[in-house]
């Protein structure tokens, strides 16, 4: 049996941050993961000023490719609306495994199937014991489907379905587009440029609300395609899009049981807005790391719910 202070299951933005905050607190952890970074994780990448305010680098820092943009064009139905601002974009292929060894905690390749509580102890898979679980395992997270579904379930209207595709791209045109309830889509669809010669195109939105149109998400998807190829953006491509299911940011989940914490997509603290995740991801891994550390509440502020408040704020910010 191997033993730990804290054992963190997921190597993503949440876990490896909770880990790195864990390391330098001095605490004897060890990170869990099924896959073997760097590994693809399907997101657009797009990450605020904020995520490196709190990962404490400057985006010039950042050893991998960025993109900064000073502004986003929205599309609102069909009215154009550029939004000044400052965001950036990544690839979540470099930037989580760049997270995770920044963490300085120790990795192993493992796919956690069962866990069980033995006294004071949390016992995984007969081979791992720990005092404190920090589930960081995304949506499928089996902290969250062990510990916590049955008394916290994910609502079924914050369910968030997605289709998405990043690829090498010699895009002529490197703004970011953003096409918010396009055809009646209950959420948003992107074209966001990366560096390093790639491009990442997707949609996301509610599916409940799909559901009630009685339009699929692979509907919405075969419209947008249509969309890509005639207004030149990506005028040929034949594409090969994957899906995948979060969950944005209910009132009142609940992130701690005993010696048991969630975070990130394993809580569903996306923002309500935007479905943004790598934020929260990190302040909740953060935060958790602080509870543990010092014996306090672990908390999410209620201000993290929202994406766009920080997002004209940073265009103000940039202005002065
Ligand atoms: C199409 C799409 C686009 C998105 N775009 C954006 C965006 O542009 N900006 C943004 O901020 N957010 C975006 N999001 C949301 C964002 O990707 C997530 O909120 C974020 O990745 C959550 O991070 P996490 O660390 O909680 O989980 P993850 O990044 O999912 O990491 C979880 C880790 O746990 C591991 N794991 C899972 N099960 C087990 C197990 N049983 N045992 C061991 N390890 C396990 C996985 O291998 C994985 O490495 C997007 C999401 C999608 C689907």
């Amino acid at each position: 049996m191997i033993e730990k202070t804290v054992i963190v299951i997921g190597g993503g933005p949440a876990g490896a941050s909770c880990a790195w905050k864990l390391n330098k607190s001095g605490i004897d952890a060890l990170i869990l993961d099924k896959k073997e970074f760097p590994r693809l994780k399907l997101c657009a990448g797009w990450v605020t000023p904020k995520v490196f305010d709190l990962l404490k680098i400057h985006p010039k820092d950042y050893p991998h490719s960025i993109i900064a943009f000073n502004r986003l064009i929205c599309y609102f139905r069909n009215v154009r609306v550029p939004v000044r601002t400052r965001q950036y974009s990544i690839r979540r292929y470099e930037f989580d495994a760049w997270l995770l060894k920044r963490s300085g905690i120790q990795v192993k390749q493992h796919a956690v199937r069962s866990i069980r509580k033995e006294g004071r102890h949390y016992i995984l898979d007969d081979r791992y014991r720990a005092k404190y679980l920090v589930g960081a395992g995304g949506t499928h997270c089996p902290v969250y489907r062990h510990l916590f579904s049955h008394i916290s379930p994910h609502p079924e209207n914050s369910r968030i379905a997605t289709v998405e595709e990043e690829f090498r791209y010699d895009h002529a045109d490197s703004n970011c587009y953003l096409w918010f309830f396009k055809n009646g889509l209950p959420g948003y669809a992107w074209y966001m440029p990366k560096g390093a010669g790639y491009l990442n195109v997707g949609i996301g939105g509610k599916y409940a609300s799909m559901k009630k149109q009685g339009k699929t998400i692979n509907e919405f998807w075969r419209e947008f395609k249509q969309k890509l190829h005639s207004s030149d953006l990506v005028p040929t491509r034949e594409f090969n899009a994957k899906g995948h299911v979060y969950y944005i940011r209910h009132r009142t989940p609940v992130l701690q049981l005993e010696n048991a914490y969630l975070t990130g997509d394993a809580a569903g603290l996306a923002t309500v807005d935007m479905g943004e995740g790598i934020g929260p991801s990190i302040q909740s891994g953060l935060r958790a790391a602080d509870a543990i550390t010092h014996k306090t509440p672990y908390r999410m502020p209620l201000g993290a719910r929202y994406s766009w408040p920080g997002i004209i704020w940073s265009g103000i910010t940039d202005l002065l």
